[in-house]
């Protein structure tokens, strides 16, 4: 491929398969507060739990319709993490077969609590291990230095730690649009600090957000270049239950073509650091909860026109990177 998959990335390092497995541990998110508005215009209050914790949800796939009464009812996932765990490893192993497990905290922001408390959580969890990594994804503003002390303890333990840092954007002005409650330089000083406690660093972007354009998409990757191992990106899309429902519904906001956002993909792509490890590259929202875009390829498909287009053009991941002082 013409940037580093994930996937080369784990089998490089641990000489096989790795797959993560998903859980809910309970957290909530400080964004969706009441005195916080509601939490980020786009999300639907799922927290982003993988599909086969919830209950009936693993059934629909790529081309299903979309479903109100699924997406409106934000179901969330109320089984104990060693049930979630097990399903999980059930679920992995019937569709890839016996494989080696990372642990991924996913759901909402997995750094909101004490000290105590997220011991507690991340204790009980790695006690059904093993596992290769623990991956904990949160926010910038929930990471102070005594939560990072303790996640960094766990590399004693022989697993590797990363943190999944929520970035979005680096222009302020569309931060504070879709309400995300932090700005660019609370990320930085997060992912720093990440980065001073010798951690694994991801961070996700949204390609397409109201009023950003080509300039914006690679100030972003200026942004991720600065600090992260890794990036997962995603173009935006509607789905149902959100605040961006609204908007787009009555026509305020306008979505990438599939055409627009391989341009978008492409050229970020190309302006990030070469050694940046790319773990997402479209959104997965399952489509029984996606009200747009209802025209985009699935993933494979995606990923093949996007390889196409870099090769087409001379395009690499890095090839126009420039380091910045
Ligand atoms: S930080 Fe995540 S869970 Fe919280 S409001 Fe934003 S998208 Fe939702």
């Amino acid at each position: 491929m013409r940037w580093n998959t994930y996937s080369d990335y784990l089998r490089k390092k641990y000489g096989q398969n790795v797959f993560r497995i998903g859980v809910d541990a309970g957290f909530s998110c400080p964004n969706r507060r009441k005195d916080r508005m509601g939490g980020c215009a786009f999300c639907d209050g799922t927290g982003a739990v993988a599909v086969y914790q919830r209950s009936g949800e693993s059934a629909f796939h790529h081309d299903s319709s979309y479903d109100s009464s699924v997406a409106n009812s934000a179901p969330h996932c109320s089984q104990d993490i060693g049930k979630q765990i097990e399903k999980g490893r059930a679920f992995i192993r019937r569709r890839y077969g016996e494989s080696a497990y990372s642990i991924y905290f996913q759901s909402f922001t997995n750094t909101y609590g004490t000290v105590d408390h997220l011991k507690a959580v991340y204790d009980e969890a790695l006690s059904y291990g093993p596992f290769k990594e623990m991956i904990i994804s949160t926010r910038p503003d929930c990471l102070e230095d005594d939560k990072l002390s303790l996640i960094s303890s766990y590399k004693k333990r022989g697993v590797d730690v990363e943190i999944e840092l929520g970035l979005q954007s680096a222009n302020d002005n569309t931060l504070k649009l879709i309400n995300r409650g932090h700005d660019a330089a609370s990320y930085f000083d997060a992912a720093r600090r990440v980065k001073e406690h010798g951690l694994f660093l991801s961070t996700h972007v949204i390609l397409g957000l109201p009023g950003e354009g080509m300039e914006d998409f690679l100030s972003t990757a200026d942004a991720v270049n600065r600090y992260s191992d890794a990036v997962k990106i995603h173009n935006l899309d509607i789905a149902g239950g959100t605040r961006f429902e609204v908007e787009y519904e009555s026509g305020k906001i306008r979505l990438l073509s599939t055409l627009e956002y391989l341009d978008a993909v492409s050229s970020f792509l190309a302006h990030l650091r070469p050694d940046i490890v790319i773990q997402r590259l479209i959104s997965e929202t399952p489509a029984h909860r996606l009200i747009a875009p209802r025209d985009f390829p699935d993933k494979s498909k995606f990923i093949a026109m996007l390889e196409k287009k870099m090769e087409t053009e001379g395009l690499w991941e890095g090839s126009q990177y420039v380091a910045k002082a």
